[in-house]
């Protein structure tokens, strides 16, 4: 099955609360499950913290990155509705710095375990070791395969320094969940729903009974969760997967009550992946309309037709990583061919 099987929505997404907690403060979005939110300094500026109330402790969820204003909001949280009775279970639902970048402080100030899949406990140890290296070839490769400009160098440079800011070592120990388990959290249980795209084993948690889904990246709010290619791993397809995980939300009953990992909590899950679907079934036609001329282009190229003023504002290592995603997708269904060129880098065009 793919996302041309998630039927035209007919109603909008409808968000379930229009403001969101303040640092350190909570809102009770079902019994004993609490929304809380942690700063970020990125454009994207917090993420959502789950907080289960299990009786004699607490089950978190996420962590935000290795920043002041994350430990602060912590902070305040541990001072206040934490301060009853103890974390003793931290989940992730994956591996990126602003939901795992904590993890180990969280651990230790805690004294709680550490859950979360094994691709996501291991690919951030990788993203931090490589962050490390004195020198990064495979890195410089890419960038020059795709025919990247001083911005979008500079742009790698600084994203290295910030992984090493604000991820710390994850805990040296963890529990691992897998796709298809059920978990017992916060009075509830949840099934695992492990998918891909966004990062390569995501975790969401599924509660039938009360119709509740802790999302995180998998499927958000407002924006399109990120789906790029990376140096690590060039050839890779993730739109494809991304694509192909969406049916499985989308079969969820349509009063679910969605908790992203951003943005604010919803009902309409339905309508919003068939919105995002159909934002990536959009962008790919751009990208089409891009390549139906003569001229083969770069990664480049098409990134400064596709993302123009993400380009123009810095931001082309993350328009890169998306273009190439959109790309290897239409090479995946065979329209568009790559080639290399004499002069080191790959040209993209329509498979003739
Ligand atoms: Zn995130």
């Amino acid at each position: 099955m793919n996302d041309a099987a998630i039927p035209e929505p007919s109603r909008p997404v409808e968000v379930v609360h229009p403001t969101a907690p303040a640092s350190g403060e909570t809102i009770e979005i079902a019994p004993g499950l609490l929304w809380a939110r942690v700063p970020l300094p990125y454009r994207l500026n917090h993420v959502n913290i789950w907080l289960l109330d299990d009786g004699d402790g607490w089950t978190a969820i996420d962590t935000g990155s290795n920043t002041t204003g994350a430990r602060e909001g912590w902070d305040l949280l541990a001072g206040g509705i934490l301060a009853g009775k103890p974390v003793r279970r931290l989940f992730a639902t994956h591996g990126h710095t602003d939901h795992v970048g904590l993890a180990s402080w969280l651990t230790e100030r805690f004294n709680c375990s550490f859950t979360t899949t094994q691709v996501e406990w291991l690919s951030p140890q990788l993203r931090r070791a490589e962050s490390m290296a004195d020198d990064t070839p495979h890195v410089a490769r890419f960038l020059a395969l795709h025919g990247c400009n001083e911005a979008t160098i500079a742009a790698y440079r600084e994203e290295r320094r910030r992984i090493q800011l604000h991820l710390m070592a994850l805990p040296p120990v963890y529990q691992r969940i897998r796709d298809g388990e059920q978990v017992r959290a916060g009075g509830r249980t949840w099934q695992v729903i492990t998918a891909g795209g966004h990062a390569a084993e995501h975790a969401s948690f599924w509660c039938e009974e009360d119709a509740i889904l802790i999302v995180g990246d998998q499927v958000l709010q407002k924006i399109s969760p990120m789906i790029g290619v990376f140096p690590n791993e060039p050839d890779a397809d993730p739109l494809a997967e991304y694509l192909a995980s969406l049916p499985r939300f989308a079969g969820l009953p349509e009063q679910t009550l969605v908790l992203p990992g951003h943005g604010l909590p919803f009902r309409g899950l339905g309508t919003r992946t068939w919105e995002l679907a159909h934002h990536h079934r959009e962008r790919l036609a751009t990208l089409r309309g891009l390549l139906a001329g003569r001229a083969a282009k770069t990664g480049m190229e098409l990134t400064a037709g596709l993302f123009e003023r993400a380009v123009a504002e810095g931001q082309g290592r993350h328009a890169l990583s998306e273009t190439l995603a959109h790309v290897h997708y239409l090479v995946g269904t065979g329209e568009v061919q790559g080639a290399l060129e004499a002069d080191g880098r790959l040209r993209f065009a329509m498979a003739r």
